[in-house]
């Protein structure tokens, strides 16, 4: 293991960076002081002090104890996950899930409702704080053991004010404070992001932990990606990166899409233009929902469109696979469903049109969060920031007279 330079450097004590001590136990495997005064180089004397913080603050717990030569055995320590809950809220354009879950990113509880999202920001919140309340109550949980709310929005968010910004199916969203609004019921901390970046976020941190370069593609309503590179989600300048449905796709011209161009990957691939294609065809379908029942069905009409936007979708992912050589490409969002028929159309293009090199590792696969993807993202995204090494040592400043 490489540890940060602080950490090598014995000496480097001083009780602010307990943050150190306590990214080392994150992996749940239990260590004794010595072990850990051991890897850190840290004074045994330095180790327990830090280890009497973290278990004043529950974040560690003691575990047992380790075999003994002789004397007393020595106590073992490991990372707590149950000493917080995230408040995990994943909101649909027409759904909304609200879910507990503990710090390592396990699901403790949850709630679903239909809900529509242009009823506006005050409507919705109220409904995310009054579930999250009910939820807490039910689960014998307090308030002071929240650490954090992580919300996934379906529109574009500038993810370090939390504002969404110009979100085209949230009418009365643009610019609203939705940290500000949802801290007037629960102060702390509380980060917004869309929905496909957190989607991306909770099937890497759940499911492909070891591929630190994966592209999460949702394809329903509209279409989008999360990017994670080098292990972190890239954001872009602005919170942009990934905007994959306003992509233009040769043979589609004629298209106009909802944003003002024409030849959108969105426009011709998206539920809603996959469903008027299959009606012009004399089938009944408006929504993904449908278009995934004919082709589950499988209607022969149904499932050449849905291997075709495969193929679509297909021609824009080569692209991003020569640019970005992920490991992985996940298929997410409700045409996933669908299912083989659209990966087998998006693996026809892209390994026939992407470089040899960057295809020779590739999977494309259906997302295994699926439904799930959405809140176990949106917690994930409050516990990389919570359990910080800055945010730790915050948390234990109050708590410095222990030692
Ligand atoms: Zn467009």
């Amino acid at each position: 293991m490489t540890l940060p330079l602080t950490m090598r450097a014995p000496g480097a004590a001083g009780v602010s960076r307990a943050g150190d001590l306590f990214q080392l136990l994150r992996d749940g495997e239990p260590r004794t002081r010595a072990e850990l005064a051991a890897v850190t180089g840290l004074a045994r004397s330095t180790v327990a002090a830090r280890v009497d913080m973290l278990l004043a603050s529950a974040l560690i717990s003691a575990v047992g104890e380790a075999n003994s030569s002789g004397g007393r055995p020595p106590s073992r320590f490991a990372f707590n996950p149950a000493a917080r809950i995230v408040i995990a809220v994943d909101i649909g354009a027409s759904h909304g899930v609200i879910a507990l879950v503990d710090l390592g990113c396990t699901i403790r509880d949850s709630a679903r409702a239909e809900l529509d999202v242009a009823a506006g920001p005050e409507a919705i919140l109220d409904w995310v704080t009054a579930t999250a309340r009910k939820l807490l109550t039910a689960n014998d949980r307090e308030i002071s053991e929240v650490a954090g709310i992580g919300i996934g929005l379906p529109g574009p968010v500038e993810h370090l004010s939390g504002l969404p910004s110009n979100p085209p199916i949230m009418p009365g969203w643009d610019g609203f404070d939705v940290p500000g609004y949802v801290q007037r019921v629960f102060t702390v901390p509380v980060l917004v992001d869309n929905d496909v970046n957190i989607m991306a976020l909770g099937e890497q941190a759940t499911e492909w932990p070891d591929d630190d370069n994966l592209l999460f593609v949702k394809v329903a309503t509209g279409i989008g990606a999360g990017i994670i590179g080098g292990g972190q989600l890239q954001r872009g300048a602005v919170g942009a990166a990934g905007d994959l449905g306003h992509v233009r796709v040769p043979h589609a011209d004629h298209v106009i899409c909802r944003c003002g161009n024409t030849g959108c990957l969105e426009a011709i691939v998206g539920g809603p233009a996959i469903a008027a294609s299959l009606r012009e065809q004399g089938l009944e379908a408006t929504s993904v929902r449908d278009v995934v029942a004919l082709a589950r069905a499988g209607n022969v009409v149904a499932l050449a469109a849905v291997r075709q936007a495969g193929r679509d979708i297909g021609t824009v992912l080569a692209t991003c696979v020569n640019l970005l050589n992920p490991s992985v490409i996940v298929i997410g969002g409700g045409m996933a469903e669908a299912g083989e028929h659209l990966l087998a159309g998006i693996r026809e293009i892209v390994y026939s049109r992407s470089l040899p090199l960057s295809t020779a590792q590739l999977r494309i696969v259906q997302s295994r969060a699926m439904d799930r993807a959405g809140v176990l993202g949106a917690a994930m995204m409050v516990i990389l920031h919570v359990l910080s090494v800055t945010q730790i040592d915050n948390l234990l400043v109050p708590q410095k007279g222990i030692s």
